[in-house]
């Protein structure tokens, strides 16, 4: 199979309007929400409604955090496969990314703020069953995997969750923590485990409504960056939901097939959260470009190198650092809407593109000096809200191991 990795023409319009989306409510509102940690950005309402509406026409799959459902349309044609490209698939996971990748350009906190949008979503559409999809699909969904004692090694979790025969219920015990958008969303898919002895094949994702009384909100985070994104803890107590609220097989799994299924799901979203550093990364270097002009830099690719001047060559090096990050992010989105495992893909995208776009962040507040600090501009903001991508949906050094164990042959027992 070859990889074409221009972006097809098919998706002008849908980029267009996620930027202009960007550039008109993300970016003007940027500092005030990052200043007033806590509050809900109401101007995401309004777009969230066209975000839906732009989904249900097919037009834009979810340019949110989220939106990688397996379910949703594809955008090819009759026959499966692009117009553009024929004999390759651009799907939901293409679309989501390269609307992302405008909306992280306006700003990353505000996206990761957007109604519907969250990672639970995700989750849902990879397992849940027609009859959970007609009750869960399109509502705002944030996704509680960590816990004090489990954040990189995920199998760790400790809350549980107990099956009531007399009301059919599950019942959770357990405590989750920096859940992204966990106050504000209208579901939370909770990680528990139906046998702490039995391992991996026992963890299974639940639903849990954002106001059933047995889930209580300890505290809000307050952060470096991504202020405008709400990030909760929660303690569950007795928290009962009905079976039905059980995505995928009750069963107690092999470790190996059980895990995988929930972990297939970040195959999906870390080319989306790897596509969040382009964003941003993108917004450095735009204004950095434009404050090295102001100073009378111009960046001339066509000097050889021993002519260039130490700002320029800094550039360009960045330049091509961004743009390696977006190629294997824009790879690994093509081989999911082509179906063909990229867990590899995935993980060498997120890598790669969190530490770029934190060290390209840092880098363009560097290179423009106290106006790159300064509250004046965005740049001291970006460079704070790029930290979070190398960290959340597994850490810098969370993604080298899997990459590791991937070429080398090796299972998470024999590398860890
Ligand atoms: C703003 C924010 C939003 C978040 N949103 C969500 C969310 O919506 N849902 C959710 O479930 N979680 C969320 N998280 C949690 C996030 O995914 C975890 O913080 C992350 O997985 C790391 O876990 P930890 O913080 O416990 O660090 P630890 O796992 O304790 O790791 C600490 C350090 O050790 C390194 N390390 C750990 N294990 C290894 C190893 N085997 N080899 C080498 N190095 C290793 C890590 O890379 C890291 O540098 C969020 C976190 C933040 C800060």
């Amino acid at each position: 199979m070859t990889i074409n990795l221009e972006v097809p023409k098919k998706f002008d319009q849908l980029i267009a309007q996620a930027h202009q989306a960007a550039a008109e409510v993300l970016r003007p509102n940027s500092r005030h929400y990052d200043t007033a940690e806590h509050e809900r950005p109401k101007e995401l309402d309004m777009l969230a409604a066209l975000i839906d509406g732009m989904n249900e026409g097919g037009q834009m799959n979810g340019a949110g955090a989220s939106g990688t459902g397996s379910r949703s349309s594809e955008t090819t044609n009759g026959n499966g496969t692009s117009a553009d490209h024929p004999g390759t698939r651009n799907g939901t996971n293409m679309a989501t990314l390269l609307g992302l990748i405008e909306m992280c350009w306006g700003d990353v906190g505000m996206l990761l703020a957007m109604p519907r949008q969250g990672l639970g979503q995700a989750a849902i559409a990879a397992v849940a069953d027609d009859e959970q999809m007609k009750r869960f699909g399109g509502k705002w969904a944030a996704m509680a995997i960590t816990e004090p004692e489990a954040g990189s090694d995920s199998a760790a979790i400790r809350t549980t969750a107990v099956y009531d025969e007399a009301t059919e219920e599950y019942v959770l015990n357990g405590e989750k923590i920096y859940v992204t958008s966990g106050d504000r969303a209208e579901l939370i898919v909770v990680w528990a485990t139906l046998d702490r002895s039995a391992g991996r094949g026992a963890i299974k994702s639940f639903v849990v409504e954002r106001d059933n009384p047995g889930l209580k909100l300890d505290r809000l985070e307050e952060k470096l960056g991504i202020r405008a994104s709400d990030t909760a803890n929660f303690v569950l107590t007795d928290c009962r939901v009905p079976k039905q609220n059980l995505l995928g097989s009750a069963e107690i799994q092999e470790a190996k097939q059980g895990f995988a299924g929930v972990m297939k799901t970040f195959d999906n979203t870390r080319p989306l959260v790897a596509g969040m550093a382009v964003g941003v990364a993108r917004a450095c270097l735009e204004r950095t470009r434009e404050i090295l002009a102001e100073a009378g830099v111009e960046i001339d690719y066509d000097a050889p190198p021993q002519r260039q001047t130490a700002a320029v060559a800094e550039f360009i090096a960045m330049e091509a650092d961004w743009e390696a990050a977006r190629l294997l992010t824009l790879q690994a989105a093509w081989m999911a809407d082509n179906k063909v495992p990229n867990s590899l893909q995935a993980s060498m995208a997120k890598a790669k593109a969190g530490r770029m776009g934190t060290d390209v962040a840092l880098r363009c507040v560097a290179l423009c000096g106290a106006t790159g600090l300064g509250e004046g501009e965005l740049l001291e903001k970006w460079a704070r809200d790029a930290k979070i991508l190398d960290l959340f949906e597994g850490t810098q050094q969370i993604q080298l191991l899997i990459v590791a164990r991937q070429l080398l042959g090796l299972s998470s027992a024999q590398l860890r």
